[in-house]
């Protein structure tokens, strides 16, 4: 049995996320029952290897099924990615042990449970920005004592497996940094639900506090010396960055077929429907350009990565700089999509009623999430000057 037309599946769910949407953005509140969706529709395994009972997706249909998602409800989208992209950057640059995998994978196929790594803090920032976790974890008899506190924990209401990002200090030496697999049930574990932000707001990104708790030896999943490069190696920021970016094309999408039904439809008392004038006409021309480019940029970074071993495979720019302007280039593109979208619809696209308020809050999200555009920018200037690549420092 062929597998099914996952972008067309995803297509069908976000008419029904879409319904909700205004809701749990409304209230913050957690999308539960999209979830719900997603998981009897079989979208929890949808990376997942073939040898561990998943569809093993290929990274275009994981991007395609990205910007269905979001064009239905954008939080929904970005927070189930988090999930999906961990097994694809497990294919393509392992950094799990076998049996952790293992164990992720089949949560995600039998139980149709979530993972997401926990990485950043309120004084760590990105550890993509090469600083050190302030959550630490110290051996204890018998095991581990973590102690700290994580932000934008996504997801964290649903979450089975937490991936925390934690210090080992090292007597006489520079420390180490190794993630943990933490349960919510886990002594001493608590959510806070600080999660109250501009845009994304239904993705539950709360913060994560752990005092006083205990794990036994075997929840170390990785341990790397501080500053060594980050052991998913170039997939990290494969999957992360080009999920971030068709997640936030689907979010323009949804603006930009609002504007254009407004302005078949908008026609003031003068008689005229506005789509005939040419300041809206060239607004959604503009409106196309901006996200044909965009998709043109990401999908081509993708078929990149996934010849990147192909003998014959062009070795510039390397994918993973193609990649890097996939996703800074349709960041801006999609941020201007959608203002030119708000500026088509006029006026009444600042009411909290309708959904492109919602679409401009939403795009804005993946500029903070990794590579984040100074960073990248950095990562081209290095090429261009023929200076040897930055290891990478992490992506959560
Ligand atoms: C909706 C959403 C969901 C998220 N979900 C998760 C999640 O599930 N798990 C998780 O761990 N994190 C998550 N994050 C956090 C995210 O990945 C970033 O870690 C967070 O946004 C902070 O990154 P920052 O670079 O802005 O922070 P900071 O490090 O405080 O940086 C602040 C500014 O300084 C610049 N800067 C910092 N260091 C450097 C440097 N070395 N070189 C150049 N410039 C630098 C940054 O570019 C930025 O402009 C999420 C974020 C968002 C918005």
């Amino acid at each position: 049995m062929s597998d099914p037309d996952w972008p067309a599946v995803a297509r069908k769910l976000a008419v029904r996320f879409a319904a909700r949407a205004a809701t749990h953005d409304r209230e913050g509140s957690f999308p539960f029952e999209n979830f719900d969706d997603l998981r009897e529709a079989g979208f929890m395994k949808l990376t997942v290897p073939r040898s561990q009972g998943g569809f093993e997706a290929p990274i275009a249909t994981y991007l395609r099924v990205q910007e269905e998602l979001a064009r239905g409800d954008g939080s929904t989208a970005l927070a189930f990615m988090m999930h999906t992209k961990l097994f694809g950057q497990q294919r393509d640059g392992p950094s799990y042990p076998e049996r952790w995998f293992d164990e992720f994978c089949r949560g995600a196929v039998e139980r149709g449970w979530l993972c997401n790594t926990v990485a950043t803090e309120e004084g760590l920032g990105s550890p993509a920005g090469g600083g050190l976790p302030e959550t630490v974890a110290v051996e204890v008899e018998g095991g581990w004592l973590v102690e700290g506190r994580k932000t934008f924990t996504t997801m964290a209401p649903l979450l089975r497996y937490f991936i925390v990002l934690t210090r080992i200090e090292n007597a006489g030496g520079p420390p180490d940094v190794a993630n943990f697999v933490v349960y919510r049930d886990d002594p001493g574990v608590r959510i806070v639900e600080t999660w109250d932000s501009l845009g994304m707001r239904a993705t539950g990104s709360h913060d994560l506090v752990m005092e006083g708790c205990r794990l036994s030896v075997d929840r170390l999943v990785t341990r790397r010396a501080a500053g060594s490069a980050d052991l998913r190696g170039a997939a990290g920021m494969a999957w992360f960055a080009l999920g971030v970016a068709a997640t936030t094309i689907g979010v323009a999408q949804a603006a930009r077929d609002y504007a254009v039904a407004y302005a078949r439809e908008r026609t003031p008392t003068n008689g005229r429907t506005i789509k005939e004038y040419p300041g809206v006409r060239t607004r959604i021309a503009r409106i196309e350009l901006l996200l044909q480019r965009s998709r043109a940029l990401v999908y081509d970074a993708a078929a990149a990565w996934e010849g990147r071993d192909q003998p014959g495979a062009p070795a510039t720019p390397p994918p993973i700089d193609r990649i890097a302007v996939a996703k800074i280039d349709t960041l801006n593109n999609c941020i201007e999509a959608v203002d030119l979208a708000m500026r088509v619809v006029g006026g009444v696209s600042l009411q909290k009623s309708r959904p492109i308020e919602r679409y401009y809050r939403d795009v804005r999200a993946g500029l903070h999430n990794p590579p984040l555009e100074d960073r990248a920018l950095e990562m081209l200037a290095r090429t261009a000057l023929d200076e040897p690549p930055e290891p990478p420092k992490g992506v959560e």
